[in-house]
């Protein structure tokens, strides 16, 4: 009768080292994250640069010195929810920005949809 061998130990101790396969999925998988971050905090960028430094609203134009005051709204008022594409968002000054907001607030108040 055999006797069975030790099997040997698999992961002794984690396979990071570079190089490793272990390793390359961590890259990636760190690779996701970080861009997953980056796009979750670069969408203002990313919106001015798709649908230019105009309010959406009263088409007042921009420049560089008086950006900040255009703002980024989503659309579905979902902050999290930033397709590529930028349906979801819409550049306002920051004027017709909070008027959009207080005219929603308004409209679910009076059609009950904010309860
Ligand atoms: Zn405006
Ligand atoms: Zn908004």
């Amino acid at each position: 009768m055999a006797t069975r061998s030790f099997r040997p130990r698999r992961r002794r101790r984690p396979e990071t080292a570079p190089g490793t396969a272990a390793a390359q999925l961590e890259a990636l998988v760190a690779e996701a994250q970080a861009a997953r971050a980056a796009r979750a905090h670069g969408y203002r960028e990313r919106s001015l640069a798709l649908h230019g430094w105009i309010c959406a609203r009263c088409a007042r134009e921009f420049e560089a010195d008086n950006l900040h005051l255009l703002t980024v709204h989503h659309r579905d008022g979902n902050h999290e929810h930033n397709p590529p594409d930028g349906s979801n968002w819409e550049n306002l000054c920051v004027y017709c920005h909070e008027a959009e907001h207080t005219m929603r607030t308004l409209g679910d108040y009076l059609t009950g949809r904010d309860r």
